[in-house]
């Protein structure tokens, strides 16, 4: 029918103002299903993720440790960017804890997490402590005693990883246990320094102790027990990646579990250290994945039945196809790759498809042992373990 001239100047507004409103409202709808998306979790697998998370986090906020995948992980891991993680475990450690945290409102008021400022009587320097008790988890008993803005997933980080040296820290803490401890503030990204840490097991019916020192003779500090043996076990030369490291910053499924957890073992050295072959082997591949692994190497020994991996390396000096010694330098370490801080990611997993990951410090082709504090450097440590049960005793 055809539109009388009068009503064509009318009705064409209309028609505009219709497609007008159609397009606002896609516009509209587009744009809050994009908000929907940013804040809720990206992928359904992870929204019962466990605290590691957070830990995770924590230690990219430390740049102490990195993320890495190798070409073996499932497509789209790789690309997780570790923004999209840090909104998911911040979600996540909520929910996971909401129920257990309405439980233990009442004991919220009885519980004293207390952190108090006390000069050491040591060249003047404030020592800091907390005192807390276990409840639901590491993070939420520590972020109860200091707050995020204080550092408190990075204190979580540092302390299970220290601890995971004794025991599942997943499965083995249980409520009530009691960990005390010394620290005090450094500069730079990793902000804080944890001297000493006291942890009471009642499950295992005994009290774990950390102590950090750094002797004369030693390029960096560690931490060791009251009888002066290394927490962190090393690695015989004869084996070892990397053979003078600074600490071992991941150990495999540390802080994360299930198919998407941590592989390998992370040695933090300075870029330039030599790495070694830990057996003897064929060059498989080199440099494959460089975008997030750096520049890399895999090596296969038939031998102990096990593939190496090393990646994030600065320099590789072999090639595919060539034969290696145990022990040959093969590479230098780097900053490679998708990395926060120089170090070495070294890994080892079957050769079969099954592709088990070992960790070194107990995988039976490798030797490992315990370091000790060395006898002329004795007595200034048990002058250090000293200063920090004072200080902790006093707070
Ligand atoms: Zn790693």
């Amino acid at each position: 029918m055809a539109i009388p001239p009068y009503l064509q100047d009318k009705l064409s507004p209309k028609k505009r103002s219709k497609g007008k409103v159609l397009f606002n409202f896609l516009l509209i709808a587009s744009l809050s299903l994009n908000v929907y998306l940013l804040q809720s979790p990206l992928n359904p697998d992870l929204t019962l993720a466990p605290e590691n998370w957070s830990i995770e986090v924590a230690e990219a906020e430390a740049t102490e440790i990195s993320q890495e995948t190798d070409s073996v992980q499932s497509p789209g891991q790789e690309d997780t960017p570790v923004q999209a993680v840090t909104a998911i475990s911040e979600a996540t450690s909520t929910e996971t804890d909401s129920e257990k945290i309405t439980e233990d409102v009442s004991s919220q008021l009885q519980a004293t997490p207390v952190s108090y400022t006390v000069p050491s009587a040591e060249n003047g320097e404030e020592l800091l402590t907390l005192h807390l008790k276990i409840r639901n988890s590491l993070t939420h008993s520590v972020c109860r005693a200091m707050t995020k803005e204080q550092g408190c997933l990075t204190m979580s980080a540092y302390l299970s990883r220290l601890l995971s040296w004794k025991f599942d820290i997943n499965k083995s803490m249980r409520k009530g246990d009691s960990l005390d401890i010394a620290y005090e503030m450094v500069p730079g990204k990793t902000r804080f320094r944890i001297l000493k840490v006291v942890y009471n097991s009642q499950l295992f019916n005994e009290v774990y102790e950390a102590n950090y020192f750094n002797g004369e003779n030693t390029k960096w500090g560690s931490y060791f027990d009251a009888e002066g043996r290394e927490i962190a076990k090393r690695v015989v030369d004869k084996f070892a990646p990397v053979k003078n490291y600074q600490e071992i910053t991941s150990l495999p499924g540390d802080f994360r579990k299930g198919p998407v957890g941590h592989k390998g073992t992370d040695f933090k050295t300075p870029i330039g250290t030599p790495v070694h072959a830990s057996f003897e082997a064929k060059v498989l591949r080199t440099n494959w994945n460089v975008r997030t692994n750096g520049y890399c190497v895999e090596l296969d020994h038939p031998r102990e039945g096990v593939k190496t991996l090393y990646l994030h390396l600065s320099r590789v000096l072999v090639k595919p196809g060539q034969y290696v010694k145990q022990g040959d330098k093969i590479a230098e370490t780097g900053n490679t790759g998708r990395t926060f801080a120089p170090h070495l990611h070294y890994e080892i997993k079957s050769r079969d498809q099954k592709k088990i990951v070992y960790n070194p410090f107990n995988f039976k082709h490798i030797k490992s042992y315990y370091n000790t504090v060395a006898l002329e450097e004795r007595e200034l440590f048990q002058k250090k373990v000293n200063l920090y049960d004072s200080v902790l005793q006093n707070s």
